[in-house]
C-alpha cells in the first residue's frame, strides 16, 4: 500500500540530487546501516515523528510538472520500503516524470525488482567492499553492497557512484576501490568531501595530491569532485 510509505521529508527543487535535471528529492525513512559520517541519522529509524501522506506529496508533484522534470528518492536507504516504494514509484511515472533513486545497496533483492523501473541510480560506495563495516558499522554490508552495483551496471540503467572520502579511509584503499570500480565498468565518479557534524567540510588528504587526482580521474568517462 503507497500509503504506508514513511516519508520523512521533502525538496520540492533542486539541480543536484538528479545530474542534468531538474528534481524534487522525495527522502524516505529507514536504513539498516549505521554510518560514521551519517548526515541523516533521524531519517535512519523506520518510526519517524511524523511522516507526509502520500497523497499530498502526489498532489504536490502534480502541481510542479511543468518545470519539474524527474523524482529522486532518497534517504536513509529508500528501499528498506520495498513494496510500497515499487508502488510509490509507479505513481510518479504515472505523472510522467523521471525516477531517480540515491541507494547504498543494502537490499539486493529488493533493488532487482525496481531497477527496471528506474532512469538513473545514485550508488553510494562507503569503503573497500571488505572493509565496509568500518564505515557501516553493519557486518557483510560490502557484500550486498557489491552484489547491488553489479545489478546496478549490468542493468544498463544510467547510474553515478558516489563515495564519500572520510578521513579514516586509507589512501591506498580509496585507489584500489576506484581501480576496481573502473575495471567493472563504471564510468561515472564523484568524490565527495565528508563534512563534520556542524558541516565543515574535512578533506581527504586524498585531494591534495592533483596528480594521483587527475590518474584516477582518467579512469573514468565522467569524473567529479564534490564537496
Ligand atoms: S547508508 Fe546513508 S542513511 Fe544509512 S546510515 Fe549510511 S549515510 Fe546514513
Amino acid at each position: 500500500m503507497t500509503d504506508q510509505l514513511l516519508i520523512g521529508g521533502i525538496v520540492s527543487l533542486t539541480t543536484v540530487d538528479y545530474p542534468g535535471y531538474i528534481a524534487s528529492v522525495i527522502f524516505l525513512q529507514g536504513c539498516p546501516w549505521r554510518c560514521i559520517y551519517c548526515h541523516n541519522p533521524h531519517l535512519q529509524t523506520m518510526a519517524p515523528t511524523e511522516s507526509l501522506p502520500w497523497e499530498d506529496v502526489l498532489r504536490l508533484l502534480n502541481t510542479r510538472k511543468n518545470f519539474v522534470e524527474a523524482v529522486v528518492f532518497s534517504g536513509g536507504e529508500p528501499l528498506i520500503q520495498g513494496e510500497a516504494l515499487l508502488l510509490a514509484i509507479n505513481d510518479v511515472k504515472n505523472i510522467g516524470y523521471k525516477i531517480g533513486i540515491h541507494t547504498a545497496g543494502a537490499y539486493p533483492d529488493k533493488l532487482a525488482k525496481i531497477l527496471p523501473l528506474l532512469d538513473w541510480v545514485g550508488f553510494d560506495i562507503k569503503h573497500e567492499f571488505k572493509d565496509y563495516a568500518l564505515i557501516t558499522n553493519i557486518e557483510g554490508s560490502g557484500e550486498v553492497a557489491l552484489k547491488s552495483l553489479r545489478m546496478v551496471i549490468a542493468s544498463g540503467v544510467q547510474f553515478e557512484v558516489r563515495m564519500t572520502l572520510h578521513e579514516s579511509i586509507p589512501q591506498e584503499s580509496i585507489v584500489k576501490t576506484l581501480k576496481e570500480l573502473a575495471s567493472m565498468g563504471v564510468k561515472t565518479v564523484a568524490l565527495q568531501k565528508c563534512r563534520d557534524k556542524n558541516e565543515n567540510i574535512i578533506e581527504h588528504p586524498i585531494f591534495s595530491d592533483r596528480l594521483l587526482i587527475e590518474n584516477i580521474s582518467k579512469c573514468f568517462d565522467n569524473f567529479y569532485i564534490r564537496g
